[in-house]
């Protein structure tokens, strides 16, 4: 079933979101070769900690760490560990908090230095899908519509697009109703409402959409060792459009990049 927020509700949101925006704006910081994913993870737990928040995602399901750190062809769910990254690598660092009894959740992949252009393109275009599919995210529309938007603009690129992977309702649980596939039939699935809060979050490999699980129980990787990026916002239908909780300016702010993606979004100007 899915639980629909009051516009009070969506406000304390908000707020949970922004706590894991400004972490991985910390951590985007620190994202250069040399550091580990361990140290990221530690600098996310601090600065959720000082937000008088709860890391989301530290013993969910019995998680180990504060950070799901997915470098290269790691897709999803990696685990943070002691290997230091090096220029050329790619990581998908997603990241939950706990505020206000709310869930905070979402995901962003870095490039450590110069990375293969192929590469970049694949983060460039998985990027522009998550706003493909958000778009579509409001009421009159469904499930299908969401993820339909984001599977035809990744597959024109050649992408594959995960299957076994999906964003999610989100709220006072880290996985509400409705899964969010990213890939679908337009009108099909569930009806969007008022007040709705989801987590959308296109995994995208620049290769097969085929994926593999380690024995860690976590960690998935594409069959084909190939690239994997992964971003995430989240969002709620208010007043029938979907309006953005999360934001990657804190991110930008770190690494001096220079973006109006958020603001054109909200303008109704963003073209893709
Ligand atoms: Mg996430
Ligand atoms: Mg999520």
């Amino acid at each position: 079933m899915i639980v629909a927020k009051t516009k009070e509700e969506i406000e304390l949101m908000r707020e949970a979101a922004l706590v894991v925006s400004k972490t991985l704006g910390e951590v985007a910081k620190a994202v250069k070769p040399g550091v580990t994913s361990l140290e990221l993870d530690k600098i996310a737990e601090e600065c959720i900690r000082d937000q008088g928040a709860i890391p989301g995602f530290l013993g969910l399901y019995d998680f180990p760490n504060t950070l799901c750190m997915s470098p290269n062809s790691q897709v999803v769910h990696g685990i943070p560990n002691d290997t230091p990254l090096v220029e050329g690598d790619i990581i998908s660092i997603d990241c939950g908090a706990i505020k206000n009894d709310f869930y905070g959740d979402h995901a962003y992949t870095f490039a450590i230095g110069e990375i293969a252009p192929e590469t970049q393109k694949l983060l460039e275009v998985t990027k522009e899908s998550l706003y493909v599919g958000i778009r579509e995210f409001k009421l009159g529309n469904r499930v299908g519509d969401v993820g339909f938007a984001i599977q035809k603009y990744c597959e024109a690129h050649g992408y594959g697009v995960v299957r076994e992977l999906v964003g999610h309702g989100l709220g006072r649980k880290m996985h509400e109703d409705p899964e969010m596939p990213n890939y679908g039939k337009r009108g099909r699935g569930k009806k969007f409402i008022e007040g709705m809060v989801v987590a959308i979050e296109p995994m995208i490999n620049l290769g097969t959409q085929r994926i593999k699980q380690h024995r860690d129980g976590w960690t998935i990787t594409t069959l084909d060792n190939k690239p994997s990026a992964h971003f995430e916002h989240d969002v709620a239908i208010v007043d029938g459009k979907p309006e953005l909780l999360s934001t990657f300016a804190y991110i930008y702010d770190a690494l001096g990049i220079e973006s109006n993606e958020e603001e054109e979004f909200r303008q109704n100007a963003l073209v893709l």
